[in-house]
């Protein structure tokens, strides 16, 4: 079967959402080379097609594609790589689930491919050894869940996830992948041991810490600047059946770095399996306050706990303890308090509740569900996302958290420490650069009604950008995760050090700039 291209005309163009940039350079010449023959499958989707290709979560960047691919599998991405090198103009975007903040996974008249289509329900699993441990080779376009899904059904488990899984194996791979459990095992990209590539000259390179080693090191964090990941082969163990989730309050910053500092440094098997943060605001407000805190609509938020020194934002350290179904409650109970009672949080305000592994991964599936139903999902996601120095962290609290955010965001503002050896420097991601090892992910993940129920994108962004300012004028050290910049000179001071490597591994894996131009890190050549 011939490859369904779909092919956008400017009719489809009725998209209302403002346009990141106003670069229209090279729209007339652009056509799809003849040399484009693939075995994609069939699908009919013409304006819905160009809607998918435009849009992302972000919902604040949008560009035309010149067509939609649909690949059967590596080879179609790898004949299409290199059909666009035979262009003068055309670039290629792999597009995961299009969960990017601006527009990283566009193409401005390019090829967008729908990573979603390859190789669907594609799981070989690999069970391990006395000294290996399983693994699962799947496909770079799986959702987390879907791999979580296949896994559980095997008695197994990823080690390291996001908050959610609604996210693409390639796409968090290209980017890190962190959540509660990164502290213990890295973010998902420390978590796979072999990747399948289609790199920019069109080649389908197998690659891992052995072979091809600086393709496999590159392509981890890298933006998708080296290569498309067709699969990847990710790391498992066993998967508990239950967990307790715990979420403990605390009333000053420096305890709630302490405690949870002390958790992050604690040995293996020795700690929780999940530990993340948040800052709330210290009032009833149901979206940014208390009622944020409880777990179950049985439990309350009791302010008559809070000494009279609280501030305007509180901090919630929450943990997960992994357990079996058949383990005994009163032993549970027992692990937990042991560990609870090296902390100093408030007392009667913690809160847990005992759930299902898959229910509490799943947990962020939940706010989808509700936020599709209210409009909150579809409305434009300003969101910012940044690694803090443990150097710099207590300034962020003072000048971000309790001065720019005291009111929150409508939205969850994550502030977590993580652990710098759990991270491969080999790899293309970029930490803060003070060396400690201990360093804090910030996620201010903002969800607004759409305007003029709620604030104007506009607004949020501008917010955003003070953010960052205050962090610049104030000398505080910090990299943006998920990063956004539309100067090369900007990524130069992003990667800093790495800069050289970063562009070294671009002359050789994909010299010409075809792949991933939403990222605006290198213009295309010929
Ligand atoms: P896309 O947005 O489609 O693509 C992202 C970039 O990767 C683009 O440049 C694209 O071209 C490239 N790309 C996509 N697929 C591939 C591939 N196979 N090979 C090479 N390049 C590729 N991140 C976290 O770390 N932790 C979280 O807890 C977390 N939670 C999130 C929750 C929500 C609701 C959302 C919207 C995002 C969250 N993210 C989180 C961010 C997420 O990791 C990024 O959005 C990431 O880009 C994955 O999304 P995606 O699969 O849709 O990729």
């Amino acid at each position: 079967m011939i490859a369904y291209l779909e092919r956008f005309v400017p009719e489809n163009d009725s998209d209302p959402v403002p346009q990141d940039d106003d670069n229209d350079h090279h729209r007339h010449d652009n056509v799809l080379p003849d040399s484009l023959e693939l075995h994609g499958s069939a699908v009919d989707l013409g304006a819905s097609a160009a809607s998918i290709a435009s849009r992302d979560f972000g919902g604040m960047a949008s560009v035309q594609p010149l067509a939609l691919i649909r690949p059967a599998g590596a080879d179609d991405i790898a004949r299409t790589v290199r059909a666009a090198s035979a262009t003068a103009h055309l670039t290629v975007a792999a597009r995961g689930n299009g969960h990017s903040i601006n527009g990283q996974a566009m193409a401005d008249m390019g090829l967008v491919i729908d990573m979603r289509c390859l190789d669907p329900g594609f799981f070989e699993l690999a069970s391990g050894g006395p000294c290996s441990p399983p693994s699962v080779v799947v496909s770079g376009g799986a959702l987390w869940e879907e791999v979580l899904d296949w896994c559980l059904k095997h008695g197994l488990s990823p080690r390291s996830f996001t908050d959610y899984l609604g996210l693409t194996v390639g796409g968090t791979l290209s980017n890190a992948g962190v959540s509660g459990q990164a502290f213990l095992y890295g973010p998902q990209s420390s978590n796979v041991t072999e990747l399948e590539v289609v790199t920019g000259r069109g080649q389908v390179v197998v690659c891992s810490e052995d072979e091809n080693s600086e393709l496999f090191f590159g392509a981890l964090g890298g933006l998708g600047q080296f290569g498309i990941i067709t699969k990847a082969r990710i790391l498992l163990q066993p998967a508990p059946d239950m967990v307790r989730w715990i979420r403990l309050v605390y009333t000053e910053f420096a305890q709630f770095t302490r405690d949870a500092e002390l958790l992050v440094t604690l040995s293996d098997g020795d700690s929780f399996g999940y530990l993340e943060g948040f800052v709330f605001v210290n009032g009833d407000d149901p979206a940014n306050g208390w009622p944020t805190v409880p777990l179950t609509l049985d439990q309350t938020f009791d302010p008559t706990r809070l000494p009279g020194t609280s501030g305007s934002v509180l901090y919630c350290l929450e943990l997960g303890l992994n357990f079996q179904a058949g383990d005994r409650l009163s032993e549970v109970d027992s692990v937990a308090r042991r560990f609870l009672g090296r902390l100093r949080y408030v007392e009667g305000l913690e809160f847990h509740a005992d759930v299902s592994y898959s229910d509490f991964l799943l947990r962020v599936k939940r706010v989808e569900q509700h936020a599709k139903a209210t409009g909150i999902w579809d409305a434009p996601h300003p969101w910012l996302n940044l690694f803090v120095s443990k150097a710099s962290i207590a300034d962020f609290d003072r000048m971000v958290f309790k001065g720019i955010l005291k009111d929150g965001i409508g939205g969850p503002m994550l502030v977590y420490p993580l652990l710098r050896s759990r991270w491969d420097k080999r790899s293309s991601m970029i930490l803060p650069e003070s060396g400690g090892e201990i360093f804090y992910i910030i996620a201010l993940l903002r969800f607004t009604m759409p305007y003029q129920k709620g604030p104007p994108a506009e607004k949020m962004v501008s917010q955003n950008h003070e953010i960052l300012r205050t962090c610049n004028q104030n000398g505080l050290d910090y990299k943006l995760y998920l990063p956004h910049y539309k100067l090369q000179e900007d990524w130069r001071r992003h990667f800093g050090d790495k800069w050289a490597k970063f562009v070294e591994r671009k002359s050789k894996f994909d010299p010409m700039a075809i792949l991933a131009p939403g990222q605006k890190i290198f213009p295309r050549s010929s």
